[in-house]
């Protein structure tokens, strides 16, 4: 990988993602499940993390996509490296948390690791949700630097709870464009790259854009691809994302997670840094800039 940018600058684009990611989860909650309709006649443009919706929420609240990425993120600098058995057992510890809620395929990839200790969930047509593209970030960080690292990792991870080719192909092509992102890949560059995808799996081309933004993962990376690729910066690709509604934390916390790594952390309004818990910034964080140096580019840079 062509190291174009100064170990810090990556470090900030590191940061801004993970930091994306709960923030985009935080703004999108609140109107998750509803239209953009819906949304529109309750807040005009929703640009602030208000909380509540259907879960409920606190003002700047995480739900299971911010969870999740933890749980590997944890796993992984627990274990200071890759330990799948690790990841899925911190899914369990969160599970029996009683979160604020769990989608229906992720609860039974887990229960299935409690039962059985099954990390691979066998193939189910019916696996095509984005559970496990949104808590892909960390993969991404920590495989920094080796693209056939990525898309083990980035595969196996998924396979704990969703195994089916499209929600494996998010998963690799998320994490390729989140790191060509990290080491400062212009869009134009991004979008030519994502051409490879689109030719391999038509069904994720978002031009012309139809406006679905379900659990389904062609949907979500559709809205995610378009609002990345229009907007011009890291709050207007937010914005387009979470009022275009549906599962708005999760297109949120996708997109989050990819245009933080484009704008870096100083590319986040501070009006929405301020929200989130100081306790979960503080460990994204650290969780972020531990997961950079295990990488291999991490491993290189620092010698
Ligand atoms: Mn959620
Ligand atoms: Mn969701």
């Amino acid at each position: 990988m062509q190291a174009t940018l100064q170990y810090e600058e990556v470090r900030d684009r590191v940061r801004g993602a993970f930091l994306g990611l709960a923030i985009g989860d935080a703004l999108g909650a609140p109107v998750e499940f509803m239209t953009s309709g819906e949304i529109k006649a309750r807040h005009g443009i929703l640009k602030e993390l208000v909380g509540g919706g259907w879960l409920r929420l606190k003002p700047g609240q995480v739900t299971d996509d911010t969870d999740m990425a933890l749980c590997i993120a944890r796993a992984v600098v627990s274990c200071q490296g890759w330990e799948l058995s690790a990841i899925a057992q911190q899914f369990s510890v969160w599970l029996r948390s009683k979160p604020v809620d769990v989608g229906d395929t992720c609860r039974r990839g887990i229960r299935d690791f409690m039962l059985k200790g099954q990390l691979e969930t066998p193939f189910n047509a019916w696996d095509a949700g984005n559970g496990a593209v949104m808590r892909l970030l960390p993969v991404a960080i920590l495989t920094m630097g080796d693209d056939s690292l990525l898309q083990q990792y980035a595969v196996a991870q998924a396979r704990i709870t969703h195994n089916h080719p499209l929600s494996d192909a998010a998963c690799v092509w998320l994490g390729r464009l989140v790191q060509h992102s990290f080491t400062g890949s212009s869009k134009s560059r991004l979008r030519r790259e994502l051409e490879t995808l689109l030719v391999e799996h038509p069904q994720f081309k978002f031009d012309p854009y139809h406006g679905l933004a379900t659990g389904y993962v062609v949907d979500t990376m559709q809205t995610v691809f378009h609002y990345f690729f229009r907007g011009k910066d890291f709050e207007s690709c937010l914005v387009g994302t979470v009022n275009q509604g549906g599962d708005a934390d999760t297109t949120g916390a996708i997109i989050g997670a990819l245009a933080g790594a484009y704008y870096g952390e100083e590319g986040i309004p501070h009006r929405w840094l301020k929200k989130l818990d100081r306790h979960l910034m503080n460990e994204i964080t650290r969780l972020a800039e531990e997961l950079l140096k295990l990488s291999p580019y991490g491993r290189e840079m620092r010698g």
